[in-house]
């Protein structure tokens, strides 16, 4: 009488509604096909559910509705005609049994009186059953009940009576296969939402992550991913070296161009420094007109890439930006180890005042050597 499955602990009524509830879905789905060996593989559980209900069933509404209920469904779904005495001997039971189970047992019974060939009984009954079942909003028994009345109704000549059940029926059904087919696109615009959404959602993460890495209007990386890489190159003790650009005489560019010109002029200078330094090496915006450039090797090489860079700048055809506009850049370049990539940075931005002392357009190494 008690069944133990994980932590769920089932008796009386409770087991016996699960039964009836077994046998229920395992009927509907014994009427719901004309395959034979489908029908029998479906009604196989509900076979286990009856037998157990009448045997076992905590209350005398499980015991004598539920089971012999049961057992009578799963003979009408398998289109035997059997004894169905049964059915009738409890009746007094209706007193204490739910509505719907008793509108149930009712197109039970209907459908035996149906099977016997007793069509006026037969009607009776469905005519008792059709209410409560509307009224439980059960509808595959609602179809089950107007199907077998049409049947009863056409049997007695009552034509019209059974045209509106086939009508209704068909309604019915019609409305269920409307009511799947909006569910499922409702499903599907819902998942359609859902995976849009989750899309969006990481587009904008990937946007914000990009954004915090990267200065908007050069392209080249943030200063504030260099002060992060730095963080992290200082634990290390690689030769490192490092090139720092800042344009000559911008405000002047500004000042004569206007301010829309100078963000023009920036942009195309952020282009040429990645464009000449290449992609091996971080280039990072510092300040309004100020560059560096990460240079994982020695101090030979970083100044190779500045003085590359001084040239590139000074030779640009600045004019396609604006008439008469020309520009150039001094740059400072500082090497050693980078566990003091910091120190390194400081460096190469004090080489950059010498460089504009000297006449800027230049690049020294530091400490104080003019390099080119
Ligand atoms: P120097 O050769 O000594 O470097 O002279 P400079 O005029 O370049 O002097 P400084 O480097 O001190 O001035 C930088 C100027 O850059 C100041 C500011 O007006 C301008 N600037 C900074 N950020 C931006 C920007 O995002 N857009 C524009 N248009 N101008 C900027
Ligand atoms: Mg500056
Ligand atoms: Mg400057």
């Amino acid at each position: 009488r008690r069944v133990h499955e994980g932590n769920v602990q089932l008796s009386g009524s409770a087991l016996d509604t699960l039964a009836y509830n077994v046998g229920y879905i395992s009927a509907e789905g014994g009427h719901a096909t004309d395959d034979a060996i489908v029908r029998e593989r479906r009604l196989a559980p509900g076979v286990v559910a009856s037998d157990w209900l009448i045997a076992h069933g905590s209350t005398e509404i499980a015991l004598r509705l539920m089971g012999p209920g049961l057992r009578s469904e799963i003979a009408h779904a398998r289109g035997k005609r059997v004894g169905h005495s049964e059915l009738e001997k409890h009746l007094e039971l209706y007193d204490s049994a739910p509505e719907e189970l008793i509108a149930w047992h009712r197109l039970v019974r209907g459908t035996a009186a149906l099977h016997d060939k007793r069509t006026v009984e037969a009607i009776a009954l469905l005519n008792d059953a059709i209410p409560g079942l509307e009224a439980s909003a059960n509808n595959h028994c609602l179809v089950r009940a107007l199907n077998n009345r049409a049947a009863a109704r056409g049997a007695i000549g009552d034509w019209e009576g059974a045209y509106a059940d086939a009508t209704r029926r068909g309604d019915l059904t019609r409305s269920w296969q409307i009511d799947s087919a909006h569910m499922l696109a409702e499903e599907v615009r819902r998942r359609v939402i859902e995976r849009r959404d989750r899309a969006k959602l990481q587009t904008t993460t990937d946007q914000l992550l990009h954004d915090i890495d990267h200065d908007a209007m050069t392209g080249t990386i943030s200063r504030h991913w260099l002060e992060h890489h730095l963080d992290q190159i200082e634990q290390t003790s690689d030769p490192i070296a490092v090139v720092m650009l800042d344009i000559d005489h911008f405000k002047d560019v500004n000042d004569v161009y206007g301010h829309s010109i100078g963000d023009k002029t920036l942009t195309r200078f952020g282009g040429l420094i990645m464009g000449t330094a290449g992609p091996g090496h971080p280039i990072a915006r510092v300040g309004g007109e100020e560059f560096v450039v990460l240079v994982y090797g020695t101090i030979a090489e970083a100044e190779t890439i500045a003085e590359q860079i001084r040239l590139t700048v000074a030779t640009y055809d600045w004019e396609s930006i604006a008439p008469g506009l020309a520009v150039t850049t001094s740059a400072g370049t500082c090497g050693g180890s980078s566990d003091v990539a910091r120190q390194l940075v400081i460096g190469a931005d004090e080489a950059i005042l010498e460089a504009k002392r000297y006449g800027r357009n230049r690049v020294v190494l530091a400490p104080s050597r003019v390099v080119f």
